[in-house]
């Protein structure tokens, strides 16, 4: 069984910058995995764990630093990595990264029977890349995982989590998983993991190995873009008032509509 396992690299929460075309700044800041990609390898490692023959290739775009996030998921028993990363991909909105990971995927594992990818990414948080690459392969998805039962004769049966309960569900292969967080505590690397890891080659794809043109990827192949970006500061002018209900009520009904005003008037006279 071919599991490709899509993973991001997200900047630390604590290191946000932006570029001058308001999209986020992923070169030389920290960067640590998404954590709901953390539980994805997770999910990967224990459908490996429980069946013969099952190859793990991770997948990420991003930046060239990413090859180190691939190595430390081979430290923990990822099989391969590939790394999706090329200067024309940059400003890609989701539209156009679902494409490029399908395209390398469709190009660099063809004959894939599963693709897990985590529900959200805390940076972006569009949770649209998973289904977008299914939309990309036209393959079945399946949203909200939380844990699987068993695969057999290449159907995978998995539970969701969803408001008013959990839900059992079946997926033929091939298909795609997004997964969600779990409660659990994800393994740690061993040494041996690391020493393999250190030693191991990551596959690094162009937009040309993927088959794809420059109108298709990076900012070029994106219908969205991002108009404002801004750090929202929260300052501490904040002002108490004890009144009876419905006169706090009304009182904050008159602050929303001053403060709304306000905003177009700055908006309209920015324009
Ligand atoms: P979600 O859809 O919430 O992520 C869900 C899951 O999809 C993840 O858990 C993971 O499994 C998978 N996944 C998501 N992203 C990746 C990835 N890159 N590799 C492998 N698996 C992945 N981002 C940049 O890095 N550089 C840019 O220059 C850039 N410019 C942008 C410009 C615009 C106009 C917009 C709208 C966005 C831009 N982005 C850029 C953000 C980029 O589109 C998103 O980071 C990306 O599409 C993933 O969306 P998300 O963060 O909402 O992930």
């Amino acid at each position: 069984m071919k599991i490709a396992l899509c993973v991001k690299q997200i900047p630390d929460t604590n290191d946000i910058r932006w570029t001058e075309n308001n999209t986020m700044q992923r070169e030389g800041v920290e960067s640590i995995i998404n954590p709901y990609d953390v539980y994805a390898a997770e999910l990967a490692l224990k459908i490996k764990e429980s069946h013969k023959d099952v190859e793990i290739t991770a997948f990420t775009m991003g930046p060239m630093q990413a090859q180190d996030m691939l190595r430390k998921l081979i430290a923990i028993g990822i099989d391969k990595g590939v790394l999706i990363s090329d200067r024309k991909f940059a400003g890609a909105d989701t539209y156009a990264t679902g494409k490029t990971i399908a395209s390398a995927i469709k190009t660099n594992l063809p004959d894939f029977d599963l693709i897990i990818c985590g529900q959200f990414a805390l940076d972006g948080d569009t949770a649209q890349t998973g289904p977008s690459i299914a939309g990309n392969l036209n393959i079945p998805q399946v949203t909200y995982v939380k844990s699987f039962d068993k695969v057999d004769n290449k159907v995978i049966v998995l539970k969701r989590e969803l408001d008013d309960g959990i839900e059992t569900v079946k997926a033929a292969f091939p298909a795609l998983i997004c997964v969600l967080q779990d409660t659990y505590e994800p393994r740690r690397p061993l040494i041996n993991g690391i020493k393999s890891a250190s030693k191991a080659e990551i596959k690094i794809l162009n937009a040309e190995d993927i088959g794809l043109i420059d109108t298709e990827v990076g900012l070029k192949g994106s219908p969205t873009y991002v108009s404002k970006a801004y750090r929202n500061l929260s300052n501490h002018n904040a002002q108490k008032y004890e009144l009876p209900a419905d006169e706090s009520v009304n009182l904050l009904k008159t602050k929303i509509e001053e403060y709304c005003r306000s905003e177009f008037k700055k908006e309209a006279e920015n324009a």
